[in-house]
């Protein structure tokens, strides 16, 4: 077995739905050797390599698997956290088991999706980017015309925790990102 338990260490609005709640928990064993056996069996992956981060997008879900920590994003409540938390522990312990038949995938797999990006930027559409609108400027961000820093807005206390989620996916998915503005 590679993950023996995990916890919920921080419940959190989750603010790519007001609606919705961003769980962290803490987990008791470094899991990040079966990032590549999960990314070579799972479909929509984005999984960060030297980054030791990989994204599993799950009915509408973002699940964050690093190597000490597991993060879910847009949960409905704790109980379904915690359903989530134990989905994730019996497939990371029956992948870890079967990785002697399983082809590693260590490339990047999926892209970001310009509407991922879009609902954690401001949505003010102020143009202080010089786009025209918040989704052009996360249309260009994905294509990689466009570097995160322009959106200056972001930066303020007032997004905080907007920007923390933001950075975390886009520093999965490979993205240059400020790194003082990174989560530990
Ligand atoms: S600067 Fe940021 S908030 Fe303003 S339009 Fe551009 S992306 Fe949206």
């Amino acid at each position: 077995m590679l993950l023996n338990s995990y916890k919920i260490t921080r419940t959190l609005p989750c603010l790519a739905d007001p609606m919705k709640i961003r769980v962290i928990a803490d987990i008791s064993d470094e899991i990040h050797e079966v990032f590549p056996y999960l990314n070579a069996t799972l479909k929509g992956c984005i999984y960060n390599h030297p980054a030791l981060t990989l994204t599993i997008k799950k009915d509408g879900k973002l699940l964050t698997l690093h190597a000490y920590h597991i993060t879910l994003a847009k949960i409905e409540d704790e109980k379904e956290a915690e359903e989530i938390l134990r989905w994730l522990k019996d497939l990371i312990n029956e992948t870890y088991e079967k990785q002697n038949q399983i082809e590693p995938n260590y490339s990047m797999a999926a892209e970001l999706k310009a509407l991922d990006i879009f609902r954690l930027l401001p949505g003010t559409n102020c143009k202080k980017c010089e786009e025209p609108s918040c989704l052009a400027f996360a249309v260009k961000l994905v294509g990689r015309d466009i570097e995160i820093i322009k959106c200056d807005p972001l930066f303020s206390e007032k997004y905080q925790e907007k920007r923390n989620v933001l950075f975390d996916l886009l520093h999965a998915a490979g993205f240059e990102v400020p790194s003082e503005f990174l989560n530990p």
